[in-house]
C-alpha cells in the first residue's frame, strides 16, 4: 500500500491492510463476508408485521439472499414517525430466521439495548446517525457480535475508520463497512453514493466492505443500477431494501424494491458477479505466482 494512506489514516493503525492482516472475513452462520462470495443482505427497511417480514424473507431467501435486514428500532427524523416495533420486531425476525435459516441484521440505536438486540441478532447494525456515538460502538463490540458500522451523513473516509478502529479496540475485529451515501450539495437524490469511498476502503482496509444502494440513491429505480456499480467496484456485498408492496410501506418505500424488481435485479447481477469472482481468481493466481518466485529467488 502506498506510504501516504498509511500516514493519512494512522490514526486507524488496525483498520489498515498489512502483510499480516491482507483480509478480515466475517463468519456469519455457516458463510463467511470477505471471503470471496458476494454476500446479499436484503430486507424491508422496518419489521411491519408478521406476514410482511414472513413473505420479504422467503422471498429474498429464494433470490439467492443470506441475511435478512429489518429494523425494530429505527432512527427517524420525525418523532411522529413510526419508530419500529422493538422487542416485537426483534421477535418476529427471530421467526423469519427459523422459518428461513437466513441470518438477520437490525440496527441497535441504544447502549443499553445492546444485550437484547445481541440475542436476537447475527450482525448488530451501527446506523448512519450513530456511526460516531463511541460509547454504543464500544458496547456493541463488546457483545461479541459482528458489527455492520454504515458510514455517516457526512462523515469522511478517516471518520468512518475511526469509528472501525474503537471497535476493533475493544477487543472486536469482526467489523463490516457500508457505504450509504453522503450528504452533498446534490438534492435530486436522497443522497450522493460514494462510490470512490469502497474502491478506497478496499484497497486500504482488510475489512469487509458493502455498499446500500438503498439510502444511496433514495429510488427503487435507481438502485439496481447503483448496485451494480457496487458490484464493480469490487464491494464484498450489498444491503438493499425489499418490501412486498413498496407504497404501503411504514418507511422508506420509495427506496424500496418490490419482489419482481428485487428479482430482476438479482439476474442482472449474476454476470456481474461472475465477472468479479473471476477477477478475484486471477488476482489469487497472480499472488500465489509472485510468492512462488519469491521463494524461488530465495532459495
Ligand atoms: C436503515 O438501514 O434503514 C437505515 C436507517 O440506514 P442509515 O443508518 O444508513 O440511514
Ligand atoms: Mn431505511
Amino acid at each position: 500500500m502506498c506510504e501516504s494512506w498509511q500516514e493519512r489514516f494512522a490514526e486507524s493503525p488496525d483498520v489498515l491492510k498489512s502483510a499480516e492482516r491482507p483480509q478480515t472475513t466475517v463468519q456469519v452462520l455457516d458463510f463467511e463476508i470477505g471471503g470471496g462470495l458476494f454476500v446479499t443482505m436484503a430486507g424491508p427497511c422496518s419489521v411491519e408485521t408478521e406476514q410482511q417480514i414472513m413473505a420479504t424473507a422467503e422471498h429474498v431467501r429464494r433470490g439467492g439472499t443470506r441475511i435478512l435486514r429489518g429494523g425494530a428500532f429505527k432512527p427517524r427524523s420525525s418523532p411522529y414517525a413510526f419508530q419500529g416495533h422493538g422487542l416485537e420486531g426483534l421477535k418476529m425476525l427471530a421467526r423469519a430466521r427459523e422459518a428461513t435459516g437466513l441470518a438477520i441484521v437490525t440496527e441497535v440505536m441504544a447502549e443499553d439495548d445492546v444485550p437484547l438486540v445481541a440475542e436476537y441478532a447475527d450482525i448488530l447494525q451501527i446506523g448512519s446517525r450513530n456511526m460516531e456515538n463511541f460509547s454504543l460502538l464500544a458496547a456493541a463490540a463488546r457483545s461479541g457480535r459482528p458489527v455492520l458500522l454504515k458510514r455517516g451523513l457526512v462523515a469522511t473516509v478517516a471518520d468512518l475508520l475511526r469509528s472501525a478502529q474503537v471497535v476493533l479496540a475493544h477487543g472486536n475485529p469482526n467489523v463490516i463497512l457500508c457505504e450509504r451515501g453522503i450528504r452533498t450539495f446534490e438534492t435530486a437524490m436522497r443522497n450522493t453514493f460514494d462510490v470512490a469511498a469502497i474502491t478506497l476502503l478496499k484497497q486500504i482496509s482488510h475489512l469487509p466492505v458493502i455498499a446500500d444502494p438503498s439510502h444511496a440513491s433514495g429510488h427503487s429505480d435507481l438502485v439496481p443500477a447503483l448496485a451494480r456499480i457496487a458490484v464493480a467496484a469490487n464491494a464484498d456485498g450489498l444491503i438493499v431494501e425489499v418490501h412486498p408492496c413498496p407504497a404501503k410501506a411504514w418507511s422508506d418505500g420509495e427506496q424500496s424494491l418490490d419482489f419482481p424488481a428485487f428479482d430482476a435485479m438479482m439476474a442482472m447481477l449474476d454476470p456481474w458477479i461472475a465477472l468479479r469472482d473471476l477477477e478475484l481468481a486471477h488476482h489469487c493466481d497472480r499472488q500465489q505466482q509472485e510468492e512462488l518466485r519469491v521463494m524461488e529467488a530465495v532459495r
